[in-house]
């Protein structure tokens, strides 16, 4: 009989009643230490007094309204993201997948809108993802998620990583934006090489081409800039953030420049609950905390730390991890035994890490971890891998 939720996840066995920091707590008090973070999402931990405050605050003043009147937390969060990073406007959404969906409209618009409704094609690269919506699953393409789901929506064109030849190989006469993700998440913690982000912006405006970044998952402060590309000293045309963009509360925007976005005009696109106030004055509180004087310093430093710890892990483990990759707070172990085996012998340490393609487990902490915790969540991977050698040694 089918469940009352729709079974469409492989959910894990656990169900957490509270949160505190990096910390998750079952009914019955046992603690896991959380380098998942939601899947990146809550950047601050769980539970953050500012967060929590904000939230209160609005929750007794007013939940919604709609966006045919002014919504003040909206201007004052895009105002501060504005003045953080490379946009002049944004569109708010309730998550990822929403961001990516406007990025693609603003793109055909932007092209149509200036007389060259023909370029309408975006390339995007093996390994991505961003989102599950009908649009959105034909420009990842993984064949898990578009089967059975077609006919796809035509205009995209998906190309290797870090391969610049096989990208301009696949710009033609109706090829509109390049769309990458600076850090895949979902397809394994690859990383787009800082050079290879800054061909593609120079093939993008050698072709008149949008740059669209999908930063939901590495974008906020996960890599120790508040936007991932920033290392690569390019900015994009269209970004997406969701994810720690809300530090837990549901919200997502597509930033834009302001001529990417010329041909957002009123009426074009819209949304009931993108930009809420409560999930706004989450934001806003998001935004101060990761803004604040060395915020992100810090996460440069904790993360150091972290990869320095992980390297020692994996070279202790040689028959459970093959490679540690990734930047900052955002590190992948690809893992040798099936990575469904390590993210379990995981949860039986009582430490949580997020499975990812290409046999990666994922680490995504919160991005307030203590060193203190890094070196605990470590001991406790060691013990897992630990765990499974033990279990190998049995078999053989
Ligand atoms: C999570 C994610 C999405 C989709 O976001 P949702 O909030 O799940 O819709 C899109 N792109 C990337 C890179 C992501 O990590």
């Amino acid at each position: 009989m089918i469940p009352p939720v729709l079974p469409t996840y492989a959910r894990a066995p656990l169900a957490f009643e509270t949160g505190e920091g990096c910390w998750l707590i079952t009914r019955s008090g046992e603690r896991y230490l959380d380098l998942g973070a939601g899947i990146a999402v809550n950047a601050l931990g769980h539970a953050h007094p500012d967060l929590v405050a904000a939230l209160e605050a609005q929750a007794r003043r007013l939940w919604h309204t709609s966006n045919l009147y002014q919504i003040p937390n909206q201007e004052e969060l895009a105002r501060l993201l504005v003045e953080a990073t490379f946009a002049d406007t944004m569109f708010f959404t309730n998550s990822g997948t929403e961001a990516v969906e406007c990025a693609i409209k603003m793109t055909r618009r932007h092209f149509s809108h200036n007389g060259r409704p023909e370029r309408f094609r975006i390339i995007t690269f093996e390994g991505c993802f961003h989102g599950r919506s009908t649009g959105a699953i034909a420009a990842t393409k993984g064949a898990k998620m578009v089967e059975g789901f077609g006919p796809l929506m035509p205009g995209f064109d998906q190309v290797p990583l870090n391969d610049i030849e096989a990208v301009r190989a696949a710009v033609g006469p109706e090829t509109a934006a390049i769309m990458i993700e600076p850090i895949q998440g979902e397809g394994g913690i690859r990383v787009a090489e800082p050079g290879f982000l800054r061909e593609l912006r120079a093939l993008c405006d050698a072709e008149g081409l949008l740059m669209i970044l999908d930063e939901i998952q590495c974008g906020m402060g996960r890599t120790g800039r508040l936007f991932a590309h920033e290392r690569a000293g390019i900015a994009p045309d269209i970004m997406a953030v969701a994810k720690g963009i809300g530090g837990g509360f549901p919200l997502g925007a597509c930033l834009a420049t302001e001529r990417a976005a010329e041909g957002m005009t009123v009426g074009s696109h819209g949304s009931t609950y993108g930009g809420n106030p409560l999930a706004c004055a989450v934001g806003i509180a998001v935004m101060r905390a990761v803004t604040a004087p060395g915020f992100l310093d810090r996460v440069s430093r904790v993360a150091g730390h972290l990869r320095q710890r992980l390297e020692g892990l994996v070279a202790g483990h040689p028959r459970v991890f093959a490679e540690l990759r990734g930047e900052g707070l955002m590190l992948g172990l690809r893992c040798l035994p099936p990575v469904a085996e390590v993210i379990r012998a995981a949860y039986d340490a009582h430490v949580i890490v997020v499975p990812a393609g290409d046999n990666v487990a994922r680490l995504l902490p919160p991005l307030t971890i203590t060193e203190a915790e890094i070196d605990e969540g470590v001991a406790r991977l060691d013990r897992a891998a630990g765990a499974l050698e033990a279990a190998m040694e049995r078999a053989t």
